[in-house]
């Protein structure tokens, strides 16, 4: 009987070069995604083989072709994203890369270690790394927003993951003592490398508010979902004023989004979809000012100090003075008003 493998492999040509390679799908029946942090990052797969335990599915997301190292998701080597075809305006320049042996893509790619059964982290890292340095040869204006998002953000959760559980490094740079040694050579290629999660999360967070900046007219769920997420990003970072604004820009598309559906229903128009959006925008207003409250409480929370330091610098002042200047020093609104009240109770009782 054959081995068990949680692999299906397929043989597939390369968009760029044409070489035929073997690339691999996971079985998903066989795995169960059974911790997710907020971030969507999946921190514990258990599989029904526990011989599998060592596989994550998530280092296998960006395939590689071993011969010219164009790497991208599965639906671009299969021809099925459409906009894969931007590519094409890169092509010459990679297959050129590819070939010139102390290129960024030469290197990076030699290093992905495609022949062996099971990935290592880093592994991972490098097509990811290559699949944004590739997305990053386009011009702005012709680079797809959620592709990099989402490549950062995973990119970000392979950092994570070679922390919490312990990943070594692959032991085969010799002139490198350490993985991120070798990265950290990249810097003259790529200045902006991100070489550990802080620095990866932060390039995705600003590409997922990209996407918001361009969703003019996009589908309201999706949007919602986007900003949500930047908020679990935020909140993972530690910055929680930024992620009690975006809270508040989720309230406001939810109302605007409520008015726009309520509107076209008094106009039969679209009804069925317009009731959907209607219903979905009640069950976010509906939830939202509870998570603001939360929320707030901690950003005040932490402003607390700095902002009672600042004020106390003011000299005698009066309670809007306070608001105003704490404004300035850019405290979080919810700080600004709290101290504002805080100063006037104050004031009262003298
Ligand atoms: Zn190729």
């Amino acid at each position: 009987m054959a081995k068990e493998t949680p692999f299906v492999p397929v043989k597939v040509k390369c968009p760029f070069c044409g070489m035929e390679s073997t690339q691999r799908y996971i079985k998903s029946r066989m795995y169960k995604e059974e911790v997710i942090e907020e971030d969507s990052h999946v921190a514990v797969y258990t599989w029904e083989n526990p011989e599998f335990a060592m596989v994550r599915p998530n280092f296998y997301h960006i395939w590689h072709c071993p011969t010219c190292h164009f790497c991208d998701e599965k639906e671009v080597f299969r021809g099925e994203d459409k906009s894969g075809g931007k590519l094409e305006l890169i092509k010459e320049k990679l297959l050129i890369h590819s070939r010139m042996p102390n290129s960024l893509v030469a290197k990076m790619g030699e290093e992905i270690k495609f022949d062996k059964d099971v990935y290592q982290v880093d592994s991972a890292i490098l097509s990811h790394l290559l699949a944004i340095n590739e997305q990053e040869l386009l011009s702005v204006n012709m680079r797809q927003y959620s592709k990099l998002a989402r490549f950062y953000l995973r990119l970000a959760w392979l950092y994570r993951e070679k922390v919490t559980l312990s990943l070594e490094d692959e032991k085969t740079r010799p002139d490198y003592p350490a993985f991120r040694d070798f990265l950290e050579s990249f810097r003259e290629a790529w200045p902006g490398i991100p070489v550990d999660e802080a620095t990866a999360m932060d390039v995705a967070l600003e590409r997922y508010r990209d996407i918001l900046n361009h969703a003019q007219n996009a589908d309201v769920k999706y949007e919602i979902n986007v900003m949500n997420l930047i908020i679990a990003m935020l909140r993972r970072a530690g910055r929680n004023a930024e992620a009690l604004q975006m809270l508040r820009g989720v309230f406001g598309t939810a109302t605007k989004a409520r008015q726009t559906a309520r509107a076209a229903v008094q106009k039969n128009i679209n009804t069925a979809a317009n009731q959907a959006i209607l219903n979905f925008a009640a069950g976010i207003i509906d939830k939202v000012p509870d998570l603001v409250e939360e929320l707030s409480d901690i950003v005040f929370k932490e402003e607390l100090p700095r902002a009672k330091e600042a004020v106390m610098k003011m000299g005698p002042v009066d309670a809007k003075t306070v608001v105003d200047k704490l404004r300035e020093l850019k405290f979080a609104d919810i700080t600004c008003r709290r101290m504002g009240k805080m100063f006037e109770k104050q004031a009262g009782k003298k």
